[in-house]
């Protein structure tokens, strides 16, 4: 014989399964990031506090919240994170790759005064990118390469 789950005016009784991944601070959506990228930029004193995998960084500029878990309610907020994030009101310095510590200012210069108009030609001139392991280094885990775009196409319309 079946069980029957369902309530007898024949709506389903299961919880929505639907998990809110936003931020519980300031609601927005956050983007994926990997545990190994959280371990690795969370001050000494709260590694031990990283646990479960299923890390997001809150992309709100103003909100405190840098990483947060939903499964176990953790949350990360700026200060408990070693270095600024750039996309975070305040970030000093603003870096534009974290793993050559070459900051958006150093990327505009290139542009601007050393005339710099590629990636290629503002890694050569700030040494961004040379040592790079985006994984541990940058907050969201990925390459710094479109940071940098982004601070050259900043730096080209100063010109
Ligand atoms: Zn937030």
């Amino acid at each position: 014989m079946k069980i029957n789950n369902e309530c007898c005016c024949g709506c389903k009784t299961e919880k929505p399964d639907q998990i809110k991944d936003t931020c519980p601070v300031c609601n927005n959506e956050g983007i994926s990031v990997s545990k190994v990228t959280v371990e690795h930029l969370v001050v000494d004193d709260y590694r031990n506090a990283v646990n479960g995998d299923q890390y997001k960084i809150c992309m709100n500029e103003d909100c405190d919240v840098v990483y947060y878990n939903l499964d176990n309610e953790i949350k990360f907020l700026k200060d408990q994170v070693r270095v600024p994030i750039w996309f975070k009101k305040d970030a000093d310095p603003k870096y534009a790759c974290y793993c050559s510590e070459v900051t958006e200012n150093q990327v505009i210069e290139a542009v601007v005064k050393h005339g710099a108009k590629s990636v290629k030609e503002v890694n050569a001139i700030t040494g961004a990118m040379k040592n790079s392991n985006c994984k541990e280094n940058n907050p969201l885990g990925v390459c710094c390469h479109k940071i940098i775009q982004e601070a050259i196409d900043k730096g080209l319309k100063m010109k």
